[in-house]
């Protein structure tokens, strides 16, 4: 079996990280590896203070595993509650973890000007995205995508009161599939510093939260080349900054050799195709999460006007055809091989 996109880039952190260990004074470097939010995350600490280290993990791996099942969009928990409610017109009381995460959901979905749209879980579920195989076979029928257009459920038509929530259109079906990882991984890296720990790399799967730095040096990270192997880029990051793509090459519908990539144009219920991966830097996940996601189902011509609506000043996209558009700030700091400079413009 190949190594994943997921794991490829764990080991380019760990790789980055490995070089400043051995001295026997001065920071050490830990490492904790867990499966949680589909994926395999890689939290790296470096710290003189192993106690902090060990109270501050224990932490987040209870916080992870929490998060993970309140939030997921298909199997039991509270969001599939919350979604059910709102199916049936029904109120219902929300705990103060998915109240946040549907303010900020409601606020990336205004921002972005509707291209990051998270209570469009009804049609990626028609699409068979809501199930941990990849789905195969004949799109959804064209009457039941329209019909789900027509319906047009957007986070705004929720409210939330007193920690009720309701929902003025029953379409409305949240899946923070774009989102809740960004949003997790901002809390996760709260709950270690709160623990004492103050240079960290929490990494799941290529998204990536990373706080201070690795023995005085910058964390190195890559990016992976959303077509082939290898990577596409590499960045440095220090002090609190995040790193998330999204991309179209890993979760898919296949139907006769055609692929149906996982992020949807809100607007058509179709997937959007034109772009193989959208990267940003922001000192939030949750921020960047979701402008990741934006930015791939707005595509090559709306993603720079999306950008500058959501206030994303560093990002870089992979166009289908293999060419990269860069924001003026992410070409600054952003390292590309001669090769993919050459095919990099500045938008
Ligand atoms: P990854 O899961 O690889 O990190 P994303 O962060 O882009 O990728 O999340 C993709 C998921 O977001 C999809 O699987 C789906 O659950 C959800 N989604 C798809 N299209 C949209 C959209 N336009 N707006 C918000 N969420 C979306
Ligand atoms: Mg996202």
């Amino acid at each position: 079996m190949g190594i994943s996109r997921r794991e490829f880039i764990g080991a380019c952190l760990a790789m980055g990280a490995g070089v400043s260990v051995g001295c026997s004074s001065g920071p050490r470097l830990f490492q904790e590896r867990w499966y949680v939010f589909g994926t395999l995350v890689d939290v790296t600490v470096t710290s003189d203070d192993a106690e902090s280290v060990r109270k501050g993990m224990a932490r987040l791996a209870g916080f992870f595993r929490d998060a993970h099942s309140n939030w997921h969009a298909w199997k039991p928990g509270r969001l599939l509650r919350v979604n059910q409610a709102i199916a049936q017109g029904r109120e219902i009381a929300v705990d103060e973890g998915i109240e946040d995460l549907v303010r900020g959901a409601q606020l990336q979905y205004q921002l972005s000007e509707g291209a990051f749209n998270p209570a469009i879980g009804r049609i990626v579920g028609l699409w068979g995205f809501h199930d941990d195989m990849l789905p195969t076979g004949a799109p959804p029928a064209r009457t039941l995508i329209e019909r789900w257009v027509e319906s047009a459920p957007n986070p705004t038509q929720v409210a939330i009161h007193d920690g009720n929530l309701h929902s003025s259109n029953p379409a409305v079906q949240f899946d923070f599939g774009g989102y809740a990882k960004g949003y997790a991984l901002d809390a996760g890296m709260a709950l270690l510093k709160a623990s004492g720990v103050s240079n960290a790399v929490i990494n799941a799967g290529g998204d990536l939260n990373a706080a201070g730095h690795n023995n005085a040096r910058p964390w190195r990270v890559g990016v992976r080349h959303p077509q082939r192997e290898g990577v596409i880029a590499g960045l440095e990051v220090a002090g609190d900054e995040a790193v998330y793509t999204s991309g179209n090459y890993e979760r898919f519908r296949e139907n006769n050799g055609q692929r149906y990539p996982h992020i949807l144009d809100p607007c058509t219920g179709m997937p959007a195709d034109s772009v193989a991966s959208a990267t940003v830097v922001h000192r939030s996940g949750a921020a960047a999460d979701a402008a990741a996601t934006a930015f791939v189902a707005a595509g090559p011509g709306r993603w720079s006007e999306v950008a500058q609506a959501m206030r994303i000043t560093q990002a870089m996209l992979v166009t289908k055809s293999g060419s990269i558009e860069l924001t003026p700030e992410m070409a600054q700091r952003i390292q590309l091989s001669a090769r993919h400079r050459r095919r990099s413009v500045v938008i």
